[in-house]
């Protein structure tokens, strides 16, 4: 009875969350500054009566559906946040805004969210505890995630399981893929100045030549291919020297380091602090090393991704659900994933046949918006698995 119901509601929303979605589409915005977006967000949150509490980590909302009492509480989450790129997809609902584009699904995971929470208002009376809808500020780059944890998201009532996910044109539309531990990698960055003693180029034996430092560091660092499941190490810029006759004092370098796990991320940093300063010292140099810690490694939890799993079989079929490969791009609901529970499924978008084959960050990207009634539907399902969890 009750899944008949849903589905009905969920046919019914089709319409409003592609509209939704174009709209958001149209009007980009970046992080942290997604006031428009917040601004529609709230407006359709009013519009179906779902109480929320806004200008969390500035731009983000946190809406939540009580269910009847007793029960858990299951978090949801999307992002809002688009890229500093110009459209070049053609699409009739482009971006309005030059040189802002959501390329990366941003807005259709914030228009899937809002039918999710739709969907959960009008069967508040079939299903015991509560669902959170966080929509979340600055996924590119800066991790609003990380700020709507430390404001309170996961509080009052307290969440015990999150679920986000990714649209991904990889995938063909009509599929989804979701597996348990490693999914996105640690993004990290380092930055190392080396400083050597500068002098004339006609007498490097008085001098430390720090050039030769850092072309050491370089090829010590950079890991060497493994697969995709190889940590990635590599230095992407190099700064120092100004002239052919001059040796300089320092050369600055820097890269990413990214890793599959947490302990992965502690043994790169070792490497290439351990690396830098065995260089260093064979030739009398000295080099400070920086290691940046950008968003956590994303580990799925094994059962909340088998929760997924069912879901998304029992909607979509066996055969359109597998496992999938995981990514050495970072993502950080990886930051829910470290405080509780949580898993994130990658919702296909692609379709050759409508030449939706451009990669995520291009200024070709599209979605098929099929996808988005699929997405609603494999939230809606897990998060109701995960109630009764
Ligand atoms: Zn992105
Ligand atoms: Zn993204």
């Amino acid at each position: 009875m009750l899944k008949t119901e849903i589905v009905d509601i969920i046919n019914n929303l089709e319409e409003k969350t592609i509209q939704t979605r174009r709209k958001i589409h149209e009007n980009p915005e970046l992080e942290f500054e997604e006031f428009k977006t917040s601004e529609l967000v709230c407006d359709r949150l009013d519009s179906i009566g779902v109480p929320y509490i806004k200008n969390v980590a500035k731009t983000g909302i946190v809406a939540t559906v009580r269910g009847k009492s007793g029960g858990r509480t299951v978090a949801l989450r999307a992002d809002m946040d688009a890229l500093p790129l110009i459209e070049k997809s053609g699409a009739k609902y482009a971006s309005k805004i030059n040189g802002k584009m959501h390329a990366c699904g941003h807005d259709a995971h914030t228009a899937i969210l809002l039918s999710v929470c739709e969907v959960f208002n009008k069967i508040k009376n079939e299903f015991c505890g509560n669902v959170k809808f966080i929509f979340q500020p600055a996924e590119e780059g800066v991790g609003g995630a990380e700020v709507m944890i430390k404001e309170g998201v996961l509080k009052d009532p307290d969440v015990s399981a999150c679920l986000a996910l990714h649209v991904d044109p990889n995938i063909e539309v009509g599929k989804i893929t979701v597996r348990p531990g490693f999914v996105y990698a640690s993004p990290d960055e380092f930055y190392i100045t080396v400083k050597g003693k500068g002098g004339h180029c006609a007498e490097p034996h008085l001098c430390v030549d720090p050039i030769t430092v850092a072309a050491e560091i370089v090829s010590a660092v950079k890991t060497t291919p493994k697969g995709k499941l190889g940590a990635i190490v590599g230095v992407t810029k190099i700064d120092g020297g100004t002239a052919t006759n001059i040796i300089p004092d320092e050369v600055k370098l820097c890269g990413t380091a990214r890793s599959t796990g947490f302990e992965e991320r502690a043994n790169l940093k070792n490497m290439i602090e351990s690396k830098t300063e065995e260089i260093c010292k064979k030739y009398g140099a000295h080099a400070e090393v920086n290691f940046v810690e950008l968003f956590p490694p994303l580990i799925n939890d094994e059962k909340i991704a088998d929760i997924v799993r069912q879901a998304a079989e029992e909607e979509l079929g066996a055969e359109n659900v597998s496992s999938g490969e995981p990514t050495m791009a970072g993502e950080d609901f990886a930051y829910f994933a470290k405080e509780l529970p949580s898993a994130i499924f990658k919702l296909g978008c692609g379709n050759v046949e409508k030449n939706i084959v451009y990669p995520l960050h291009s200024p070709m990207f599209n979605i098929d918006e099929n996808c988005m009634k699929i997405g609603v539907r494999v939230f809606v399902n897990s998060a109701l698995k995960l109630l009764e969890w």
